[in-house]
């Protein structure tokens, strides 16, 4: 349900609204791609045009497509009926491209939307690669903070991204769809994390949930690169993505609060089901532990806890409850 409430958000009208949601300017959208790719590999440079409410996808305009920050042209292209330009790249040599993407000013009644950066970040196939997520994991909030708020980093996130960013490549896979990229790149930047693509879902990705999205993502990266790392994510689902292509699976918990017994009870549940190679932490001291260390944090104990805490709830419930038929004095 969330989901739909983050996709209806959308459909506000006015420019106003689309402008605070999704960090644009006016009431154009466009989308960037960035792209982790193999040297000799060709690939996609693609942008996306939507604009006005509902965000509905704007066929024929021009994209041009430059690298880096100077004038010279690399290629353009029109957008298409999805409202997609769509230009081949081949890097032949390991390193980070960046491309500058604008549109021509022809067509809009206004300014065209701001230039954006595309990040190709070319590897060799056998690359360390740690895969990342954003929402509750770097971002100390879930998604509805990052729609209409300022969310803070987790404490101690940007160190540990420094420092494993020394002898890996960063990859952020995050299910936010991606009408919030701009928003996802620059708070990255602001608070100082490693540079690294930025992977976001598309729509229907977005409404395939979560699990299915990242499973799917990661799958396709094994396909290219050998040496996946790391994951770190804080859905149960995440996880279990991370461990089934072979990564070393961290799961940072956000513990339940409230005093719903259900809420511990079901992720106890679900933490039991996680096989054992899985490091189930709750801060980003453990995860350097669990990383740099080899130190092993085994879900059991956090799944007892919770257990406890479930119990306990219960219990405190029952009593209430008894104390309320026998009547108070
Ligand atoms: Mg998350």
């Amino acid at each position: 349900m969330r989901q739909w409430l983050a996709l209806a958000f959308l459909a506000l009208p006015g420019c106003g609204a689309q402008a605070h949601l999704l960090g644009t300017r006016g009431t154009y959208l466009m989308t960037v791609y960035d792209v982790l790719s193999r040297p000799g590999e060709t690939v996609d440079l693609a942008a996306r045009l939507r604009g006005g409410d509902f965000l509905r996808d704007r066929p024929g305009y021009v994209v041009r497509f430059r690298r880096g920050a100077g004038p010279e042209l690399f290629k353009a292209a029109e957008t298409d009926e999805s409202g997609r330009a769509v230009v081949e790249f081949t890097p032949e040599m390991p390193g980070d491209y960046r491309f500058t993407i604008d549109l021509a000013a022809a067509g809009f009644a206004g300014s065209p939307p701001r230039p954006q950066e595309l990040h190709v970040a070319c590897r060799a196939a056998d690359e360390p690669i740690a895969v990342v997520d954003l929402d509750r994991t770097l971002v100390a909030s879930g998604f509805q903070a990052v729609l209409v708020g300022d969310p803070e980093p987790m404490p101690g996130s940007v160190a540990v991204m420094q420092r494993l960013e020394k002898d890996h490549t960063i990859a952020y896979l995050t299910h936010r769809p991606d009408f919030f990229g701009i928003k996802s790149r620059a708070w990255l930047a602001e608070h100082g994390y490693p540079p690294g693509p930025v992977l976001l879902s598309s729509v229907s990705g977005f409404l395939a949930g979560s699990g299915a999205y990242k499973t799917e993502a990661i799958a396709r990266l094994r396909e290219r690169f050998s040496a996946l790392r790391v994951g770190i994510g804080d859905k149960v689902s995440d996880a279990l993505a991370y461990h089934e292509n072979g990564l070393h699976s961290i799961l940072i918990l956000p513990m339940p609060t409230g005093d719903d017994p259900e809420d511990y009870a079901e992720l106890a549940l679900a933490l039991g089901r996680l096989p054992d190679a899985v490091d189930v932490v709750t801060n980003w001291d453990q995860v350097a532990r669990a990383i740099f260390d080899g130190e092993r944090f085994p879900a059991r104990p956090i799944e007892e806890r919770l257990e406890r805490r479930a119990r306990q709830l219960k219990l405190d419930t029952a009593g209430a409850t008894s104390r309320r038929q026998g009547g108070s004095p």
